[in-house]
């Protein structure tokens, strides 16, 4: 009897299908790998070795970038690259001898290459002012003066261990600034700017309540129409409302900003995976350079890397030396804002692969 083919259209296809020929053939009989130098990997199996090129991308991309990274995928690594959970463009090579030859070529075309182990990796942002509503800061312009700034971190490997930063343009963080080294996190101060005259055309009442995650949205009544109203206290400046209600914006040049939180890890090694802590409240937007932010954000790389021990991530850093003395070397200064009023506790404590109740 024939056999009947079944296909369906639903998810990716099986990653099987776009793997190097030399990480299929040894897939789980890889005997060592190795860095060979910033920026460049050897894995080595039993039947052959695969070489790693990672280089920078600027994350939101082009279709002309995207043109010049298949290029150079097909000219130098038979066709096969890859872009990794931060944005990196991994190009796997086959053979030794081309190494060179696309290091030359990505440079020529502006595109340095590192982001390896003991270095900051490409930065993990959202989206910014270019593309979602809710955003305080811009993502990809911040990102752009930030690695401007630490551009010899990524294509050296001068740090204690790695280091990731993350961006994300509201407190709804698309981005992994929870689990980042160094995080730049946007926020607005204001809660939303309801337009009672809009609101009951544009927005249904029951959504809308139902946005809110801390409750602070009540249906209400003005002039005989049904609209809501906010209440402030609890209102955290999320954006949730504006998402599904139009008629609640809560953008504000002159209050939205940034903050910069530290230590956070997804890593399980040596320590358990951290959260990021608070170390600025509040910083302007000053596009198109941010000088507030990237002086931050500099200070607190190169502080780490003068004093942590090797392989220490901030977070580790930070926990063997203790809060105080971070904020005493970074000349950070406390305030109130940095003190927790533990009304997310329950939630927050404890929440690790190693230990979970
Ligand atoms: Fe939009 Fe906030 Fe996500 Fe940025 S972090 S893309 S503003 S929801
Ligand atoms: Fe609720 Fe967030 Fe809207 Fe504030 S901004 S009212 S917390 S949904």
């Amino acid at each position: 009897m024939a056999t009947i083919e079944r296909r369906t259209d639903i998810g990716p296809p099986h990653y099987d299908k776009f793997l190097h020929p030399i990480i299929k053939e040894n897939y789980g009989k890889w005997k060592y790998h190795d860095t060979l130098r910033a920026g460049v990997l050897v894995h080595v199996g039993e039947t052959g070795s695969i070489y790693t090129v990672r280089a920078a991308s600027p994350r939101l991309i082009s279709t002309n970038f995207i043109r010049l990274m298949t290029g150079l995928a097909t000219k130098y690594a038979d066709g096969y690259l890859r872009f990794t959970s931060r944005n990196n463009v991994e190009f796997l090579l086959g053979n030794k001898d081309n190494i060179d030859p696309l290091i030359k070529e990505l440079s020529d075309n502006g595109v340095p290459v590192g982001g390896l182990n003991n270095s900051i990796s490409n930065v993990v942002h959202t989206q910014g002012w270019v593309h979602c509503h809710s955003a305080a800061t811009d993502a990809s312009g911040l990102v752009k003066v930030v690695m401007d700034e630490l551009y010899e971190y990524f294509v050296e490997m001068k740090l204690p261990h790695k280091l990731r930063i993350a961006v994300a343009c509201c407190l709804n963080m698309c981005g992994a600034v929870h689990a980042s080294d160094i995080a730049i996190l946007g926020l607005h101060r204001t809660p939303p700017r309801i337009d009672h005259s809009t609101l009951p055309n544009l927005c249904e009442i029951p959504t809308t309540v139902a946005s809110c995650p801390n409750n602070a949205i009540r249906p209400t009544s003005i002039e005989g129409k049904t609209t809501v109203k906010v209440d402030e206290d609890k209102c955290m400046y999320c954006g949730n409302c504006f998402t599904v209600c139009p008629a609640m914006p809560l953008a504000d040049p002159l209050n939205d900003g940034v903050s910069i939180w530290v230590g956070g890890k997804i890593s399980n090694a040596r320590t358990e995976p951290m959260f990021t802590k608070l170390a600025i409240p509040f910083l302007p937007n000053n596009p198109p350079r941010w000088p507030e932010v990237t002086e931050a954000v500099k200070n607190i790389v190169e502080v780490y890397a003068k004093n942590a021990k090797p392989y220490e991530r901030v977070g580790e850093w930070i926990n063997r030396i203790g809060w105080p003395k971070f904020f005493d070397l970074t000349g950070i200064e406390f305030t109130k804002y940095h003190l927790d009023d533990f009304r997310y506790a329950g939630t927050t404590y404890r929440r690790s692969t190693q230990n979970r109740y």
